[in-house]
Parts: structure tokens; sequence; C-alpha cells
């Protein structure tokens, strides 16, 4: 039993630029909450803390909202993972970001590739958020991001079940919210 809790425990979270996808995704629990993008200064403070941002920058109302805009046309996108299709309204706010950070092909000193975007600020931090998808897309494991079947929950989970078949964010979260929401809905009821 232990050995499957582990299982459950460990399926859900990527690493590299898949991981950093899925933790921008789910900076919101759209079902209990927390929204960890709340107000510009959390919003500076996440994209300044997974090096997306230099510190020091000025983040308005504007830019939380557009950043909230990208990170739900994100999950749009990985919404076809598990069976989705892609809106066209995801795939212009992703086209939009890239374009407003002016995301260019540069080759370092390693000689590796990269896109980095030529904007500052959130514009700049969206950007990179982009490339990180593009990366993310271009790898073996993006297949295995999905969203939670739940149509109320559709947190981004990575799937590392064998046969790469999972429908759930987690079988254990998911069940006990519906349990949790009927015991709420019974109390109610009855009270
Ligand atoms: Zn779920």
């Amino acid at each position: 039993m232990v050995i499957i809790d582990l299982e459950m425990a460990d399926r859900e979270t990527a690493t590299g630029v898949v991981g950093l996808v899925q933790a921008y995704v789910n900076t919101v629990d759209i079902q209990d909450g927390p929204e960890q993008l709340s107000d510009p200064n959390t919003l500076n403070a996440w994209l300044v803390a997974h090096e997306l941002m230099e510190s020091g920058q000025t983040v308005t109302e504007a830019d939380l909202k557009h950043a909230i805009a990208v990170r739900e046309a994100v999950r749009g996108v990985i919404g076809a993972n598990s069976g989705g299709r892609a809106y066209p309204l995801d795939i212009a706010t992703l086209n939009e970001a890239a374009t407003a950070s002016r995301l260019r092909a540069r080759f370092g000193a390693d000689g590796k590739a990269r896109l980095e975007p030529e904007a500052g600020g959130v514009a700049g931090a969206m950007g990179r958020m982009v490339a990180a998808l593009f990366a993310a897309m271009g790898g073996e494991d993006w297949s295995l991001l999905k969203l939670c079947g739940s149509p109320t929950c559709r947190w981004a989970f990575y799937d590392r079940s064998r046969n790469h078949s999972s429908r759930w964010c987690t079988m254990a979260t998911c069940g006990n919210r519906k349990k949790a929401k009927r015991f709420r809905e019974r109390a109610k009821a009855g009270g």
C-alpha cells in the first residue's frame, strides 16, 4: 500500500521545462483556491522566484491580467494532451505573448540554441514562459502533461502511470474533494 501511495504522490509533478509550465498553470487551484497570483506583487514574486524576470521590475494590474490570460491559454493547450481541443482564443493569446515579448532565436556561449525575449518586465517573463512551453512541446514527455478530467478541477498533472492512461490529477485528491463536497451539501441540507 505504501508503494502505491508513493506512486500516486509522485505522479503529479514533472521536472525541467515541463515542470515549469506545470507549476505556472497550477498557481491556481480552480476548484478550491487559493489563487497564488492574486495581485501584482504576488505575480512579481513568482516570476522572480522562477527566474523568468529580474527583481525590481514594475508589475501593474494590466500585467497581472495578461499573465493570467497566458496561464489559462497554457492550460488550454495542455488540455489537448488529455483529449480536449485547443481553442483559437488560447492559440491567439500565446501567439500574442510571443510577439509582445519579441522572442528571438539565440545561440549561447555553450553553443546551444534557445528562444529569448527582447522585451523586459512581465512581457519578457511571459516570453520566457512561451519559450519554456515551446521547449516542453518538443520533448518526449510533453504528452504526459495532462489536465484532470474533472471539469471543475482542470489541475495540470504529470501522468507517470505505467500505461499513461490516467485521467485525474490524483484519484485520491479528486475523489476526496467529491466526498467533501457531498458532505458539505448534506450538512447544508441538514442544517
Ligand atoms: Zn483533479
